[in-house]
């Protein structure tokens, strides 16, 4: 049987928190004011230091008590796959919490809900992979196991720009590790990630394996973070508040990963595929309106490419439709809250007083009278691009998270290079050229986590991702990204007594 939402009478949806198998139900509620428009689409429950430590103590008990860590890797994948089947079963539910809280268009969610089945499958095949290595040239009389165990209790922290894909790159993950989990998700977008919750318990995970709770960062967020009884915290979101999570390690010491910003370079060469290049990088800094990390916001273009390049990037950006987010023709929706709005109008202002020139957009949708009337106008900011940005500029690095592009020419590989790598950040980046010589050199000498050759944003679930620098520490997906979630012990085993170290007794 399906465990209800704590209301779901009207059109405002109300949850409480998902612990230990079942809905909790709380007294105070997060009001959330949709992207599109002033309307209230969901209430989250405000959740306090008790809720976050009643929610860890659901997680510990199953990890130490219960049944979860000590099944088989066969069982654990049983598990996730049935979910993966349920989340499909109710992917149109999903994509419309998703159009209504975190503003994507039907699309994009839908690409997400897809991935997000794709990586709980992937994480159910590595259930099989936990495997070690046997160490048995010590002699006859000893040998060794180095194992992999589940690390224990994870806290997983999301953010609001992809509340299903970013829980799926952690949970499925640690669950095939064998941990289990408590999720703090934005408070923004928390929807997905109770019915995704409420699906794994249906799905047969045993209660307490998976917890979800809900509320700001402080307190909820900090508590996970200091609690002595989380054994790692995996946590997406801004830089600066990843600092937070590490000061919060000074006592406890626990495992972290960190998944954070990022200002990824895509270079151009006059060499490239024109076409294919001005959609990869439209593509890689337009996607849900800019609002990723690993967004292409730098455009780096060899100069004599430039005035062609620019050309055709700013006709296929002022052609992207701007529109209602349920209809599958829109390409382009309004940015997560009016405070990211008012933080992107900033941001652009500052870039012009240091001398960045628009190219296009710069503003929000009203001010195109083809896109004044859709209702959502006043709250999407336009595809923007900035010209003659120098490596000075606060624009050059610093992260806007929004459709802001900033271009700066270059003329040589080297310098290229250099520019690429002159950040603070190193998620990703991308090379555009049909010299694969050159595109393997770049890739080998740019500090990023991911570079992509003509291509952009390929988030498939065997690769790893995360960053250098400041982008973070760790890897999510891939092999990496399960092995991220264990302990490595080793297990020494003398087969025969050794001789006394000690002298004679
Ligand atoms: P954020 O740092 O404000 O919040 C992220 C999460 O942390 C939210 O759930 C929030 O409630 C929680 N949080 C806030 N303060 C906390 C605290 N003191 N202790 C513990 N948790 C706390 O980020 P955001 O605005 O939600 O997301 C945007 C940022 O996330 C951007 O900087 C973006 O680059 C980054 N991001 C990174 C990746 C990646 O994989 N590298 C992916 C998506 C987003």
């Amino acid at each position: 049987m399906q465990a209800p939402l704590v209301s779901a009478s009207s059109q405002v949806r109300r949850y409480g928190h998902w612990i230990d198998g079942q809905p909790v139900a709380t007294a105070t509620h997060i009001q959330r004011v949709g992207p599109q428009s002033d309307d209230v689409v969901a209430e989250f429950s405000n959740g306090s230091d008790s809720d976050a430590a009643r929610a860890i103590q659901s997680a510990r008990r199953a990890f130490d008590e219960g049944p979860w860590p000590k099944l088989s890797g066969t069982e654990r994948a049983n598990v996730l796959n049935r979910w993966a089947d349920l989340v499909l079963l109710n992917l149109d539910h999903l994509v419309q919490i998703e159009i209504a809280e975190a503003g994507k268009t039907i699309r994009v969610a839908k690409g997400d809900l897809e991935g997000t089945v794709a990586l709980m499958r992937y994480a159910a095949a590595l259930c099989h992979q936990l495997s070690g290595e046997a160490f048995t040239d010590f002699g006859s009389a000893l040998q060794a196991m180095v194992i992999h165990e589940p690390v224990g209790v994870v806290a997983a922290i999301v953010p609001w720009n992809f509340p299903t894909i970013i829980f799926a790159q952690k949970v499925p993950f640690a669950l095939a590790a064998g941990c289990t989990v408590v999720v703090k998700p934005s408070e923004l977008t928390s929807g997905t990630a109770y019915e995704l919750a409420r699906l794994a318990t249906q799905a047969g995970l045993p209660n307490g394996a998976l917890n979800v709770v809900m509320g700001y960062g402080d307190p909820v967020g900090q508590h996970l973070v200091q609690s002595q009884d989380v054994d790692m915290v995996s946590f997406t979101g801004s830089t600066a508040t990843g600092r937070r999570v590490l000061k919060g390690q000074e006592v406890n010491f626990k495992r972290v990963s960190l998944e954070l910003g990022g200002k990824s370079a895509a270079i151009v060469f006059d060499d490239c595929d024109i076409e294919a290049a001005v959609e990869g990088v439209l593509f890689s800094i337009f996607m849900h309106s800019g609002q990723l990390c690993c967004a292409g916001s730098r455009l780096l273009v060899q100069n004599g490419i430039a005035p062609r390049f620019l050309e055709a990037l700013i006709e296929r950006a002022e052609q992207l439709k701007i529109g209602l987010l349920e209809d599958p023709s829109t390409d382009f929706g309004p940015v997560v809250s009016e405070v990211q709005l008012q933080s992107l109008k900033r941001f652009v202002a500052r870039a012009k007083a240091q001398g960045a020139t628009i190219l296009s957009g710069g503003d929000t949708a009203d001010s195109r009278s083809e896109s004044a009337t859709y209702v959502g106008a006043s709250r999407t900011f336009l595809p923007t691009i900035l010209d003659n940005v120098e490596c000075s500029m606060e624009v050059f690095d610093e992260e806007a998270f929004g459709p802001i592009l900033s271009v700066t020419r270059f003329a040589t590989e080297d310098e290229a290079v250099r520019l690429a790598n002159m950040s603070k950040y190193g998620l990703a980046g991308s090379v555009w050229t049909t010299n694969m010589r050159r595109a393997f050199d770049i890739a080998g000498k740019v500090r990023t986590g991911t570079m992509e050759i003509n291509t952009s944003l390929e988030g498939q679930p065997q690769l790893p991702f995360g960053g250098f620098r400041t982008s973070g520490i760790g890897r999510e997906k891939g092999k990496a990204g399960l092995e991220e979630f264990t302990e490595i012990k080793t297990v020494a085993f003398r087969l025969e007594a050794r001789p006394p170290f000690f002298g004679a007794k």
